[in-house]
């Protein structure tokens, strides 16, 4: 049986251009990077020449990128150091964060270091932006952290009016891109952002290494102290691998992202259209208007008593989908996204993820895997 992906916002295949830049750094450029021979030269001008590139594709300083392990790692670095280190005593969030966030910020609450607000949401599961200038004309020494798109629904921020809000009122914005990177551009000479976090395994880059864009002026101090790497905010011997091969992931990205963009876009298209014809009483999750996260659609069944299995089913069937965020990625268990929009609802969610590499003839392929499984006489497990 031929397996199909569609679990790309959970991760992504490594892009064979991302592997071909990889490998140098494999075989012969492994020395250390903070050496001064050759060997570590070599290895610090991969690292250098990966930060301008970064820089370079989102207008930014080369010194305002510092490499990381993962996203949660930036997103942990910028929201902790925003608190420790420039006097933030409130943070507005989302209860539909990831959880790379959401449980930071919940720590923030327990050892009350800082107070949290929650933002409402909108029906399609963006931030409200009216209750955002309250909370922000109520508080001073702010940090918000608002997501540019949900991980789970798609749902998409206004990154540049939510930023103008943090302007006006003096609040620093930290975002977690980690869902779009590789997927919209992003001008940091124009967006009101002072901290963006990215993780390369979301766009065809290998898992185990992101990035904290830090604008000038809102530096906080390292979250792994040690050693002198990464200009003294991030200690540990660099991955120079994952470091390299996000910023040739990154090139891609943009590079392609045009038609990439149109490709993925015609799929969630074909695939919404013959979902909610197929499935009766189907609804779609978050926000159903174009102006979403083109490569996530998630679907709402209603209960019918077979949604639990959902998951498992499709798999069976060969069809690699989610019930929930990536890091539950493969269960159907409940979400805090799904629980926090439709609070109490019952019923089964489906979330499909789809990338430059999947095609109309698996979508189609899903589709009928996803009508048979739903169907009343069919078998389960
Ligand atoms: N933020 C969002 C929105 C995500 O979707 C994820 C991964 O699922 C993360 C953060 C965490 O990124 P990483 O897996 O690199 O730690």
């Amino acid at each position: 049986m031929e397996r199909i992906y569609l679990d790309n916002a959970a991760t992504t295949q490594l892009d064979p251009e991302v592997i071909e830049a990889m490998l140098p750094y494999m075989h012969e450029i492994y020395g250390n990077p903070s050496a001064v021979h050759a060997f570590g030269r070599k290895a610090r001008a991969g690292i250098e020449q990966a930060r301008r590139m970064v820089a370079k594709l989102l207008h930014c300083a080369p010194g305002e990128i510092v490499f990381t392990s993962c996203g949660t790692e930036a997103d942990n670095m910028a929201i902790l150091g925003a608190v420790r280190d420039l006097g933030v005593k409130h943070v507005i969030t989302s209860p539909i964060e990831h959880h790379a966030v959401e449980h930071v910020a919940q720590e923030l609450e327990r050892t009350k270091e800082a107070e949290v607000h929650w933002i409402r949401l909108t029906p399609e599961g963006k931030a409200d932006l009216a209750h955002l200038e309250e909370l922000l004309k109520a508080h001073e020494h702010v940090l918000v952290s608002l997501m540019h798109a949900n991980n789970e629904l798609g749902s998409r921020n206004d990154l540049m009016a939510i930023g103008s809000l943090c302007r006006k009122y003096n609040a620093l914005f930290h975002t977690d891109t980690v869902q779009t990177m590789g997927h919209y551009r992003f001008d940091l000479e124009q967006l009101p952002i002072d901290f963006l976090t990215c993780s390369a395994h979301k766009f065809h880059g290998p898992k185990g290494v992101g990035f904290l864009y830090m604008r000038n002026g809102a530096v906080v101090h390292p979250l792994i102290v040690g050693g002198a790497q990464e200009r003294n905010m991030r200690a540990g011997t660099e991955n120079i691998i994952g470091i390299v091969a996000l910023a040739k992931a990154m090139e891609v990205a943009y590079r392609d992202l045009d038609a990439h963009h149109a490709h993925i876009q015609a799929l969630k298209d074909r695939m919404r259209a013959k979902v909610l014809k197929a499935v009766p009483g189907s609804t779609i999750n978050g926000d159903p208007s174009p102006d979403s996260l083109y490569t996530v659609l998630n679907f709402h069944f209603p209960d019918d008593g077979k949604g639990e299995m959902l998951i498992y089913n499709m798999d069976i069937e060969g069809i690699a989908c989610s019930g929930g965020s990536a890091c539950s990625s493969g269960s159907n268990k409940g979400s805090h996204v799904i629980e926090a929009l439709y609070p109490g609802r019952t019923g089964a969610n489906i979330r499909f993820s789809f990338s430059k590499f999947n095609t109309e003839a698996e979508v189609d392929r899903a589709v009928e895997v996803l009508e048979r499984v739903m169907a009343p006489a069919a078998v389960k497990v």
